[in-house]
């Protein structure tokens, strides 16, 4: 079974990945963790955000193992994602290596702006993520206190609004709701509401799928 779950950043698709992998006992891949990656190593070699050529070159070597995960998962890391993530070149190195991720054996869960669009458009259960974006800045900018952060509620606010302008706005993959995709919206839920939401809606997907088998 292959779950695609796209959104916006702090919806809570995230966690809402680890919890269903877990649930469902599937491989989970974080693809906005490779787009992190490029951008990270982009910095560490002094190459320009926005040279596509150079990145697209640096993301068909790399493995994420070279990375520590909290150099990836700080908010600056998030903005340059953003950014190189807009060159069609870089999201064409990282095509091959979600799409074999997707082969692993019993099924996968991925998470990312264009799995249910473009990396598993025939994917089994397809999930669109969002929150009002007042909250979802409010989610962060907590986050960011809590990690020592200095930002303002209403700096973090100007970057969400200014990322999901960038990532809805790109030419090639925008960050947009598959037709297909069941809305989940956690602007008034709690992460275990959002759970069991999305495993009603993949439980009735099995159900239809070996009903519709047998
Ligand atoms: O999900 P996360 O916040 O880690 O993603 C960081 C950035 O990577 C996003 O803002 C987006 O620009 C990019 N991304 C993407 N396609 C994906 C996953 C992430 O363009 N499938």
């Amino acid at each position: 079974m292959i779950v695609a779950i796209d959104g916006t950043a702090a919806s809570g698709k995230g966690t809402l990945a680890r919890r269903i992998s877990a649930r469902y006992g599937l491989a989970h891949l974080d693809t906005g963790l490779l787009y992190r990656a490029v951008g990270c190593l982009g910095v560490r070699n002094h190459v320009p955000l926005e040279d596509e050529d150079a990145l697209a070159g640096l993301a068909e070597q790399m493995s994420l193992a070279e990375f520590d995960e909290a150099e990836l998962r700080s908010d600056e890391a998030g903005a340059n994602a953003s950014i190189v993530a807009a060159h069609p070149k870089v999201r064409a190195a990282l095509i091959a290596f979600q799409r074999r991720f997707v082969g692993h054996a019993g099924g996968a869960v991925l998470d990312g702006r264009d799995i249910g669009t473009v990396i598993c458009p025939d994917a089994d259960v397809k999930l669109w993520v969002d929150a009002d974006v007042e909250e979802r800045a409010r989610r962060r900018h907590k986050e960011l206190e809590m990690a020592g952060g200095h930002d303002s509620y209403e700096t973090v606010l100007a970057k969400m609004r200014a990322r999901d302008a960038r990532d809805a706005g790109r030419t090639d993959a925008p960050m947009v709701k598959a037709a297909d995709a069941h809305l989940i919206d956690t602007t008034e839920m709690t992460i275990e509401a959002a759970v069991e939401r999305a495993c009603e809606i993949i439980d009735r997907a099995v159900a239809q799928r070996n009903s519709s088998r047998s």
